[in-house]
């Protein structure tokens, strides 16, 4: 039976194998490497997957009739009927790649949300809406340079690798969409407090306009004083201006200020 796409599950299913091809290239797939499709959908990139890693590949499709459909279509493939955000991704142990053509309703939550969780992957290629591969990819001071920047390039290198027009998916989106290579950093260049790392980086964005002696303005003292003169920084920066190391030793010293 023909399926229709849900536009609730940001369904936009890819109809180019070029595109296809060119994701499942960007992945650096070894033998043992286990890969872990999100979104599977009708299996536009599964099938390139699959003969790349035969063995050692999970999909996680929160769609029941297009999970059961590619569990019937691949037996070899290990397909789980969940939403991805609840997946035990800090269970990962060893070489894994991630790998999704993302529902672009929730493609940003989801990457906010497993870069910082999943502790060993060798690396992750995301598609998803332009503007949120140039958010990711934005450097400090950059336009596009926000919360979700700085806190995902806390966690890993990210580069947009190719733009994607609306022309190969069907349903077509009416925006142009990005392919995002995400490299993890060493253990220990991750943030030592993600909570107070994002506390603060939801903090700081909410008012990007304001300078940041002013948003941190209740919480200002000799301590935060004597960190920006430390970093050589200005309280009359605007939040844009701080690398994503610079927010997590703000974060640090604001914690540090609360114990
Ligand atoms: N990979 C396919 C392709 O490229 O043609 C489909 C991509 S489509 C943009 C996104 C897919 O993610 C859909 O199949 C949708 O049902 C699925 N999806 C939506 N929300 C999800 C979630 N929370 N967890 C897992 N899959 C989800």
């Amino acid at each position: 039976m023909e399926h229709r796409a849900k536009r609730s599950l940001g369904q936009n299913f890819l109809i180019d194998d070029n595109i296809c091809r060119r994701i499942v290239d960007a992945l650096d797939v070894g033998d043992d490497s286990l890969i872990v499709e999100i979104g599977p959908g009708k299996g536009a990139l599964s099938r390139f997957l699959l003969q790349a890693s035969p063995r050692k590949y999970i999909a996680l499709e929160k769609d029941a009739a297009l999970a059961e459909a590619l569990s019937d279509r691949y037996p070899q493939a290990r397909v789980r009927c969940m939403d991805a955000l609840q997946f035990p991704w800090e269970d990962l142990t060893g070489r894994v790649q991630i790998v999704g053509n993302l529902p672009y309703n929730i493609g940003s939550r989801l990457i906010w949300d497993i870069v910082s969780r999943v502790q060993s992957y060798d690396r992750a290629i995301f598609m998803v809406q332009l503007e949120v591969a140039q958010r990711l990819t934005a450097k400090a001071g950059e336009k596009a340079y926000g919360a979700l920047g700085a806190w995902v390039q806390s966690f890993a290198e990210t580069q947009l690798l190719f733009r994607v027009p609306p022309t190969v998916f069907r349903p077509q989106p009416k925006v142009m969409s990005g392919v995002v290579r995400f490299t993890p950093l060493g253990v220990e260049c991750r943030p030592a407090d993600p909570v107070a790392l994002s506390e603060v980086l939801r903090l700081c964005f909410q008012k990007r306009r304001k300078q940041l002696g002013n948003i941190l303005r209740t919480r200002w003292n000799d301590e935060l004083s004597q960190w920006f003169a430390e970093e050589g920084l200005s309280p009359t920066l605007r939040p844009e201006a701080l690398t994503p190391r610079q927010f997590q030793g703000l974060a640090a010293r604001i914690v540090m200020n609360n114990a």
